[in-house]
């Protein structure tokens, strides 16, 4: 039951959520909250959809218009990387700098709370944003690499992300190491092998019991793979998905509100994003 006190000012919003969550939707919230409340070990695993409400795009939903006119496996794949590497920092580092201002929103810090309760052993994610850190998740598997540092292909240096942007801004484009070796991100691009933490992610999953999918269509392979190791399937995600058929619970609603409902479910605080500083 809702109590008037927690109702946003919005009095619709309020209507329509109470509706929403004595319906087929609030018998799905409560199915999730049963699941990760039963002992085992349960998993997150999360992909674009979980940051939009942070403001970063999902290339793969139609209209958001970022990549209607890009392709993806071109700009941010290893080939366009080694063949053309002016053009490759040129489309890709303002977009990936504008990725690390943005902040965790409700969905990422939920996980996060999620985590300290012991609900989930922690997150795989495929985002690069590095969101479910800067929530507080403390186990986090970021498949496709992140965009904290870069590394010198000749030497192997570390690199903060943002000498790599400096130097693009000061007009040394590609990035280079003081040994003269090309810096590059520490992201997976498209024609890379997996990386470390997909191997680790992997392992993890296969002892997995429930996992929690979060925002990701599971379109992209090899990670589209990894719900197969999971004995129980939750999806939440707009878009159906190839393993809605075998999910205990599929809800195709807006993640933030999903995660808010799921921890009153709970009985857990609500926390409140902090707004982008963007
Ligand atoms: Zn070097």
């Amino acid at each position: 039951m809702l109590e008037a006190g927690i109702c946003p000012p919005d009095a619709e919003f309020c209507a329509r959520e109470v509706k929403e969550m004595n319906g087929a939707y609030g018998e799905k919230i409560a199915r999730i909250a049963q699941i990760l409340r039963e002992p085992g070990r349960h998993w997150a695993l999360t992909g674009a959809g979980i940051s939009t409400e942070s403001g970063i795009p999902d290339y793969r939903s139609p209209g958001t218009g970022l990549w209607e006119k890009m392709d993806p496996t071109r700009v941010a794949s290893a080939e366009a990387l080694f063949s053309d590497p002016v053009f490759f920092f040129k489309t890709n580092l303002p977009r990936w700098a504008k990725i690390n201002e943005a902040m965790p929103n409700v969905g990422h810090l939920a996980l996060a709370e999620l985590e300290r309760q012991g609900l989930i052993k922690g997150v795989v994610t495929q985002n690069v944003d590095s969101l479910h850190l800067k929530a507080g998740s403390q186990r986090v598997y970021e498949v496709h690499g992140h965009l904290r540092s870069g590394h010198c292909l000749r030497c192997g240096i570390s690199f903060p992300f943002n000498e790599m942007l400096e130097q693009f801004q000061r007009g040394t484009n590609p990035p280079r190491c003081p040994c003269g070796g090309m810096i590059r991100p520490d992201v997976v691009l498209f024609g890379d092998m997996m990386s470390e933490d997909f191997h680790k992610a992997e392992q993890e999953l296969v002892q997995c019991d429930a996992l929690l999918v979060v925002g990701t269509s599971l379109q992209v392979y090899p990670v589209a793979s990894l719900p197969r190791y999971a004995r129980r399937l939750i999806i939440i995600n707009l878009m159906a998905t190839p393993y809605d058929r075998d999910a205990e619970v599929v809800l195709q609603e807006p993640i933030g509100q999903v995660m808010t409902d799921l921890l009153r479910a709970l009985d857990l605080p609500v926390p409140q994003p902090e707004r982008s500083h963007s």
